[in-house]
């Protein structure tokens, strides 16, 4: 059996993670995990877990490490993930990525590449402001990815909405607290040797060729 590959996408909030995410695992037909998508989901559907992580989410903080860690440690352990995953916004933490090589040591894998797309502070408050999405996670921006039809979703008609969390002055304290508690693993994992730094202000076409280039280089 092929080396499971897993993919850590690694940015600051707005940098595009998430489109970029489900691009690459359509290309190289794995899964997109988004922990920010799984939130949502318990959320929508009334869980504990949605409950909890709420009051966390809106005030643009982190969900402690523990709650999020399982989720994440279930979501890898179902079978669609043997051949790896792309992760979205997991870890965003060093604890979690810890956790996360000991998880994927348990598969005899570990993280391939980690694409760190990197973007200015001004460029991201304009792209959450702009941002629009569905919810099955379709992102689009008012301005740099319209849908066809405005506020819809092109693929299955529902309407799309602005995330609470992106009003400018929660999408400020997103920014500080990936300054102070994911950055960190900028060298984390330029030590592991597995970062590889993206230009994150060119095109969403030009960033997915570069990336395509850093993971066929890996
Ligand atoms: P993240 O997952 O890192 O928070 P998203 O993928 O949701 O970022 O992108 C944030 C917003 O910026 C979305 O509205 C998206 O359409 C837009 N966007 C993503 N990449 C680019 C790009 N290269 N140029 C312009 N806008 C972009
Ligand atoms: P963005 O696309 O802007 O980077 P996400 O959708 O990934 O945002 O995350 C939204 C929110 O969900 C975060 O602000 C945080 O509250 C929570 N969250 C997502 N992933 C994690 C994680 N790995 N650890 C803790 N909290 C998380």
């Amino acid at each position: 059996m092929k080396t499971p590959l897993y993919i850590v996408m690694l940015g600051p909030p707005g940098a595009g993670k998430g489109t970029q995410a489900k691009v690459l695992a359509q290309a190289l037909s794995l899964v997109h995990i988004s922990t920010g998508d799984l939130f949502r989901e318990h959320l929508k559907n009334e869980t504990e877990l949605g409950q909890l992580a709420q009051s966390f989410m809106n005030k643009g903080e982190l969900v402690p490490d523990g709650v999020t860690i399982k989720m994440v440690e279930e979501r890898l352990a179902k079978p669609d993930c043997v051949s790896g995953a792309v992760l979205d916004g997991f870890p965003r933490t060093p604890v979690q990525a810890e956790a996360l090589e000991t998880l994927l040591a348990q598969f005899d894998a570990g993280v391939k590449v980690v694409p760190f797309i990197n973007v200015p502070d001004e460029v991201l408050v304009e792209r959450l402001s702009g941002r629009w999405v569905s919810s099955s996670g379709r992102v689009y921006h008012a301005l740099y990815n319209p849908p066809m039809v405005q506020w819809i979703d092109d693929l299955d008609g529902s309407e799309l909405y602005q995330r609470e969390d992106d009003q400018p002055e929660t999408v400020r304290h997103r920014i500080k607290v990936y300054r102070d508690q994911t950055a960190p693993l900028i060298d984390y994992y330029t030590q592991k040797s597995l970062l590889v730094e993206i230009d994150g202000t060119q095109s969403i076409e030009g960033v997915t060729e570069d990336l395509m280039k850093a993971v066929e280089e890996a």
